[in-house]
């Protein structure tokens, strides 16, 4: 038996069972949990997992026995205090990345990284351009500049006003169905968004308890809430503190896989190993230099490597 879990507090899961099983319970078995970090539950939201029937146990009637190998994942950074990461939720099937023009004004570094590191998860990212309300001439001159740039690239820009109700009916299309994570800097809007599109279930505030109503603090706990079935389903993942997917390591020599048009330029580069910084016959710098390639992607593409101002980086020989 199969199944995906929504919620996990301790050693108990909240269990969806395919096929029409319902939810259930389900307790991490033992010899699972010592595969953990420090024997700690090692399900996280979004995982699949094998189940059996626990029989003597009729309050959690399932034993989790074995979790599916993960698509992707995502984490919470280690802090000062305590050094090791955390896993947070699996298997993200698209992210909504939150940006605004203004209040707060969001960067291209910020959403090139994100971009660059969903690439290598292979997740799917959405582009909010949140509170359009507030745009005057010069913030929609903007968006009109980063939609140029974003969109070519196959990232779906979307105009919305979380707070007005403007545009979210095309979101639906990018989330029914889905395990979806909201993404974003603090302040954009995630919460108004999902008060949006969920009346009456503010993800902050979401009532956090299993069947048995076990209270949880909620930062050490993730949750995924359920999108309206009549939209098809699906499930926005609660978790604060998310900071990035997986553990990969940005370097010159993986870094342009993940900037979608430099890959794509990168067969046409004489050597088979550049790095798009200073080789000659590079077919990325061509393309920036005919205005091809925004020099905002560029900028992040070096910001990545190392080089905060650009142009003085030099390739480990
Ligand atoms: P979060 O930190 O990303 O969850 O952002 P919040 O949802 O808490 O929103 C931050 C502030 O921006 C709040 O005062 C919201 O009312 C406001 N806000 C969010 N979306 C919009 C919008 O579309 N238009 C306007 N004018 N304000 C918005
Ligand atoms: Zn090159």
């Amino acid at each position: 038996m199969t199944g995906l879990v929504l919620r996990c507090v301790g050693n108990l899961c909240r269990v969806l069972l395919d096929g029409d099983g319902g939810e259930c319970d389900a307790l991490v078995k033992g010899n699972l949990r010592l595969k953990g970090l420090r024997s700690t539950n090692p399900v996280v939201v979004g995982d699949r997992v094998e189940l059996q029937p626990t029989r003597e146990d009729l309050e959690h009637p399932y034993y989790i026995t074995a979790i599916c190998p993960r698509r992707n994942y995502i984490i919470r950074k280690a802090s000062n205090l305590s050094k090791e990461s955390h896993i947070l939720a699996a298997n993200i099937d698209v992210a909504l990345l939150v940006v605004t023009m203004i209040q707060p004004e969001t960067s291209f570094t910020f959403v090139d990284r994100f971009l660059a590191t969903a690439e290598a998860y292979d997740i799917p990212v959405v582009l909010l351009f949140n509170k359009i309300d507030l745009y005057g001439e010069e913030e929609n001159r903007r968006l009109a500049e980063w939609q140029l740039i974003y969109a070519p690239l196959g990232y779906p820009t979307l105009s919305i006003s979380a707070t007005e109700g403007i545009g979210l009916e095309e979101v639906w299309p990018h989330i029914a169905g889905r395990i979806v994570l909201l993404s974003g800097h603090s302040g954009v809007g995630k919460s108004s968004l999902i008060n949006a599109l969920l009346p009456g279930s503010s993800l902050r505030t979401h009532s956090i308890s299993l069947a048995h109503g076990t209270g949880m603090h909620t930062t050490t706990y993730s949750a995924m809430i359920p999108l309206a079935a009549e939209r098809g389903g699906g499930y926005l993942i609660d978790s604060p503190g998310i900071k990035g997917f997986g553990t990969l390591e940005m370097n010159e020599h993986n870094a342009h896989h993940y900037f979608r048009e430099f890959f794509a330029l990168s067969e046409g580069c004489r050597f088979n190993n550049c790095t798009h910084i200073n080789e000659p016959g590079c077919a990325v710098l061509a393309a920036l230099e005919r205005g091809e390639i925004a020099p905002s992607r560029y900028v992040s593409y070096l910001g990545i490597l190392g080089d905060e101002e650009g142009g003085k980086y030099r390739p480990e020989q």
